[in-house]
């Protein structure tokens, strides 16, 4: 999840980033075209222009025709008209008329046509005012006669006395133009003060106007008879920032350039798809070598990663395995301190104990003796006189012999035995406690002799000890029962007592080896058995094992090596 979260933020950056620089790229490449549709536009303009100024001497070059102030002298053009036929092919002009000062057109190169403008009065126009004021017109509007739009040029024609007496037109289409514009792939707009398309690439575009035309305008247009009856209406047409313009719906971007002469406007409009186009290819060019470079880095890095992985796997094995010896070490050094520890609380506790059993062993004795002495003297049988008092002593002399046994100093006497036998031995000295109990002993002995070597009395001591424990710990109990197993295993040889009794609780040999630590009441016990126990196994590099018995009781088992005889 976090890991998807993450790929997400990246895959966010990245789209914001790429649209930016889309953004930025569309922007430098409109830039770009701007300067060049500028171009582009400024040389549209010259080119109209020279269209235009080509016509300007024409109806001034015709007016200094003889043949054309003789007709304006004569009132008759009948003449006149087929040599301005001529005029008009020879120079590339649509129509070429001549009007008297009434504005009445006594000759024109379309004589004898449908469309002919013999006949026909054109003063309202403003070119043939301008003319008979003495200047030169220049007009753009919709023929009267033949509905064709055209550019009007006029000029005054005057007597050899210099004084005005006519006007001569001359009418150029500007189709010529905007059908190169249509082949150019571009669409241009050329618009008047007015905003009225004159000429446009597209034929929908012309005579429609930039601007809703304002009344004044409108009704000067209408008196004019410029555009006929076109109706005029407004194009679908916004100019936003950026050098854009919306025309139909259609963004495009916008470059403008004036006809000085006339007061017209070209606009020229570049589609901004290709422009996006191209800023697409670049942004996708760079993703492209950018995700390529990603993969390469990632593929890099991910081996190094693996190799990093691979060196940590190895130090992290040899850590663990530096770490494991150091803690055996520590373990080890534990126990061989709490042996020392306890090895030297024992030893203190044999100077202590020697003392005190030497100091308590007369007092004790002299006190069985008077006793003795008293049931002699009474002829009382053993024990009867004063049985608490004779109970007491027992007690006392009882601790005093554990102690006194604590104190014995380990007898360097060492043969080889057999356990099972040592055992007999151990069993026989508690007899008298089991039977006093009521306890069973169940023996399980190997068929053979199992032989150990050393002190066969010290582990009749430790025997002894872990019998009487168990009949303490039955005694109590419903079923009381002792097994004791003598046999060898994995080259050693083993005591097994397993009884019924209470169980250890969970507790340790550790725990219960520590000297003085015992459950058991003042005077029964002293927590030394299994200490001493201990320290005879150890003396004899054996150990001893507790652990609760698999169904109920506690189980102590003695280990001990085998001897050399035995294998
Ligand atoms: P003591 O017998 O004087 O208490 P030990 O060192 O022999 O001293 O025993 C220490 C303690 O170990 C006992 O007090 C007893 O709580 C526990 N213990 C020893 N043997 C057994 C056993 N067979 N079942 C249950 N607890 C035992």
């Amino acid at each position: 999840m976090k890991h998807y979260s993450k790929l997400l933020q990246r895959l966010a950056v990245i789209v914001v980033v790429s649209a930016g620089f889309y953004v930025a790229l569309v922007q430098y490449f409109s830039r770009q075209e701007v300067w060049q549709t500028e171009n582009r536009a400024a040389f549209f303009a010259s080119t109209i222009d020279d269209a235009l100024r080509r016509l300007w001497h024409l109806p001034f070059v015709i007016s200094q025709n003889e043949a054309v102030v003789e007709a304006l002298q004569n009132g008759n053009g009948s003449a006149l008209s087929p040599r301005l036929r001529e005029f008009a092919l020879s120079a590339d002009a649509d129509h070429i008329f001549l009007m008297d000062l009434t504005g009445n057109t006594i000759a024109a190169s379309n004589f004898g046509t449908a469309d002919s403008f013999i006949g026909n009065s054109y003063m309202f126009r403003p070119y043939f005012r301008d003319a008979v004021l003495g200047g030169t017109g220049q007009f753009f509007a919709i023929g009267a006669t033949t509905g064709e739009p055209g550019y009007f040029v006029s000029a005054p024609v005057r007597d050899n006395a210099g004084g005005i007496i006519g006007v001569i037109v001359v009418k150029t289409g500007l189709d010529s133009l905007s059908r190169a514009w249509q082949n150019s792939g571009e669409r241009i707009l050329v618009s008047n003060p007015d905003t009225v398309v004159l000429l446009a690439s597209d034929n929908v575009d012309q005579f429609r106007t930039l601007q809703p035309l304002t009344d004044p305008a409108r009704q000067s247009l209408e008196k004019a008879q410029q555009f006929g009856d076109q109706p005029l209406l407004p194009l679908d047409w916004q100019v936003g920032g950026n050098g854009r313009v919306t025309l139909d719906g259609a963004e495009y971007l916008l470059a403008e350039a004036q006809i000085k002469q006339q007061d017209w406007t070209v606009y020229l409009l570049s589609d901004l798809t290709g422009i996006r186009l191209r800023a697409g290819l670049v942004i996708a060019g760079v993703l492209a070598a950018l995700f390529g470079v990603i993969i390469a880095i990632t593929g890099f890095r991910s081996a190094r990663l693996r190799e990093a992985l691979w060196k940590s796997d190895a130090d992290r094995v040899r850590l663990t395995r530096e770490i494991e010896v150091r803690r055996a070490a520590e373990s080890d050094l534990k126990v061989a301190k709490d042996g020392l520890e306890r090895a030297s609380r024992l030893a203190a506790l044999g100077q202590l104990s020697a003392s005190i059993t030497h100091e308590l062993g007369q007092p004790i004795s002299a006190m069985r003796n008077y006793l003795t002495a008293e049931e002699i003297a009474t002829d009382a049988p053993p024990n009867s006189l004063n049985p608490q008092l004779s109970g007491l002593v027992d007690r006392m002399q009882n601790i005093n012999n554990q102690l006194r046994f604590f104190a014995t100093p380990g007898v360097e006497d060492s043969r080889v035995f057999d356990l099972r036998r040592a055992n007999d031995a151990a069993a026989e000295l508690v007899a008298h406690g089991m039977s006093a109990t009521n306890v069973t002993l169940i023996r399980h002995y190997a068929q053979g002799a199992v032989h150990v070597a050393g002190n066969q009395q010290r582990i009749e001591q430790v025997l002894v000890n872990l019998l009487r424990n168990a009949i303490d710990a039955v005694s109590g109990q419903a079923l009381r029962q002792i097994t004791v197993e003598v046999d060898c295993s994995d080259r050693r040889a083993f005591v097994r007592v397993t009884d019924t009794g209470t169980g250890l609780e969970g507790r340790s040999m550790d725990n219960l080896q520590e000297p003085f630590m015992t459950t058991k009441s003042s005077g029964v016990g002293m927590g030394l058995g299994l200490a001493i126990s201990a320290q005879i196994a150890k003396d004899m590099n054996g150990t001893i094992e507790a652990q609760d018995a698999r169904h109920s009781g506690a189980e102590f088992t003695l280990w001990l090596p085998l001897s050399e005889e035995h294998q």
